[in-house]
């Protein structure tokens, strides 16, 4: 690629300035009031290197981009094995609030659908924490992996405890079958603390390369992040990243990912770029509908397909 990598991504956004398709998320109504026409992206090359264009430096509250985070802090925590008897690592196929868990064993089926992330956020820390130190928990570690200090930003975080319902019913379920014994109510809270952590595209692209980066701040040269586990995390991330498109987009655009319905999107190809992108219309999946479109164009451009030899 010849031209300089921030032309590049501004040409990436000005080309699809007039892709308006799909819809602001409005079930939470604190998110419908979000601009539709922010578009901001930024990459961080595992060596250091920060690459942003448009509305990168922009804030949104983290959504769904948390949960492979926060799956990956519930394995420092907790030890791989522990977190696997709570949930699995198979895709769903299903969409994200599924009111659906494995046969037999109830646990969810994997950590980047709710009720999987409802269950990490609840193994934080370890056996008899407080709900306040789970979310602090969260929030410390989003901020060490991002290397600036994250806020949670309450009126989110009321909006969407307002219209939790299908959260708490998640959350009934699994209390029913002793995935967790915390209360449902306190459950969502916590979750919903952590989906309400403020980051800008900019931050993602930041945490992302921690974990391309095999778990070492590119900035700081700091383990933020075990070896094994920035592998497990990706791996459930390649696996069930994009809601029930996830086979899909792999196959197609080959870049583990994460959505989230704010309309942020993470990218991670280990050895080379952590991707953060915001825009915050969604596509009939729930995914951020230019974000797909513009790792459609970054995955072909630059040839990023993991699955691509050589
Ligand atoms: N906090 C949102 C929810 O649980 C996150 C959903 C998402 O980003 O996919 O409904």
């Amino acid at each position: 690629m010849h031209t300089p990598v921030p032309e590049y991504l501004q040409e990436v956004l000005d080309g699809l300035s007039g892709h308006v398709d799909g819809a602001v998320a409005d079930y939470i109504p604190e998110l419908a009031a979000a601009d539709p026409d922010r578009f901001g992206i930024a990459l961080m090359t595992t060596s250091g290197r920060v690459h942003a264009a448009g509305d990168a430096d922009a804030e949104f509250s983290i959504q769904s981009v948390s949960k492979p985070f926060i799956y990956a802090a519930a394995i420092m925590d907790r030890g791989l094995p522990r977190v696997l008897r709570s949930v699995g690592v198979e895709p769903s196929g299903e969409a994200f609030d599924e009111l659906s868990l494995e046969q037999g064993s109830h646990r969810p089926r994997n950590p980047m659908i709710n009720a999987g992330a409802i269950t990490a956020h609840q193994l934080l820390v370890g056996e008899g924490a407080t709900s306040a130190q789970r979310t602090d928990r969260a929030r410390a570690f989003l901020s060490v992996l991002a290397d600036r200090e994250l806020r949670i930003d309450e009126a989110v975080m009321q909006s969407e405890l307002e219209t939790a319902d299908r959260n708490l019913a998640l959350a009934h379920l699994l209390r029913n079958y002793g995935i967790f014994s915390t209360c449902a109510h306190e459950a969502v809270a916590g979750y919903t603390a952590q989906c309400s952590i403020m980051v800008t595209a900019r931050d993602l692209a930041v945490m992302g390369a921690c974990l391309a980066n095999d778990g070492v701040q590119p900035h700081t040269g700091n383990r933020v992040v075990p070896s094994d586990v920035a592998r497990q995390t990706l791996s459930v991330m390649a696996a069930a990243g994009m809601y029930d498109a996830a086979g899909t987009w792999f196959s197609e655009v080959g870049i583990p990912a994460k959505s989230g319905v704010s309309g942020g999107m993470l990218g991670v190809l280990p050895g080379q770029l952590g991707i953060g992108l915001f825009s915050p219309r969604l596509d009939e999946h729930g995914n951020s509908a230019r974000g797909v479109e513009a790792f459609r164009r970054l995955s072909s451009d630059m040839n990023l397909h993991l699955m691509t030899a050589g």
